[in-house]
């Protein structure tokens, strides 16, 4: 029996999924899960805590969180989005996490899920798979003026750091490493708009949904 129709939609921090992932969820009348905001909800109760350097308390965190703890603004900055990577290494942190997300992606009507490892760890049989990139810099200038528009003072230069620093822990952890699922199809946005991109992502998420429709 097939299941639901799960959007997979993967990449690296500012690479427009997000955005993107917001679109396929109206396009095609689904519920969205921005999953890198589990992982920056851990981040901030363990640091506020005081227990971030300790992986159990994190992982405590993690297994007793609510969606209800996701709607906090102090979530999108900066230092949330640092925490988050640290916490998002350790094995029990990411188990604690899983049935979350695939309670989320086991809705009958289909569902997307935004993150780092959904088409390779999370949902490995998701119908549609994106891997959404851009080049570092275009992403650190993207992440700037966002950041600047919530009002941080931050340098292009501290971003552009910040986002190098965070591809190597993301890709370089033991534990579900960043990196396209085999199956997925690689979407570029650095000389896109973010409308091009959006109607680059829906039409791939349309030949999929065509070839999940006959199966
Ligand atoms: O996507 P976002 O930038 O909000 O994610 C914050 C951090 O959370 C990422 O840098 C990554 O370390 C972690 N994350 C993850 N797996 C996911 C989503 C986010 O490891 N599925």
């Amino acid at each position: 029996m097939k299941g639901p129709f799960v959007i997979a939609v993967d990449g690296p921090a500012a690479s427009g999924k997000g955005t993107i992932a917001t679109g396929l969820g109206k396009a095609f009348d689904l519920p969205v899960l921005d999953t890198g905001l589990l992982y920056r909800a851990v981040g901030v109760l363990t640091a506020r805590a005081g227990g971030l350097g300790d992986p159990e308390t994190c992982a405590a965190a993690a297994a007793t969180l609510t969606a209800d703890q996701l709607s906090d603004p102090a979530l999108r900055t900066r230092e949330a989005g640092e925490l988050a990577s640290q916490v998002a290494v350790h094995p029990h942190v990411r188990s604690a996490l899983l049935e979350f997300q695939r309670t989320f992606a086991s809705q009958e009507q289909g569902s997307v899920l935004d993150g780092r490892d959904i088409g390779t760890v999370i949902c490995p049989q998701a119908p549609a798979k994106l891997y959404v990139t851009a080049s570092p810099q275009v992403r650190a200038q993207r992440r700037w003026r966002q950041l600047k528009a919530q009002g941080e003072p931050v340098s292009l230069d501290e971003v552009l750091a910040d986002i190098h620093i965070r591809d190597a822990r993301d890709g370089g952890r033991d534990d579900a490493p960043m990196r396209p699922a085999p199956d997925a199809v690689l979407l570029d946005t650095s000389e896109m708009t973010i409308e091009q991109a959006a109607d680059a992502a829906r039409r791939i998420v349309e030949a999929a949904r065509a070839r999940w429709d006959g199966s």
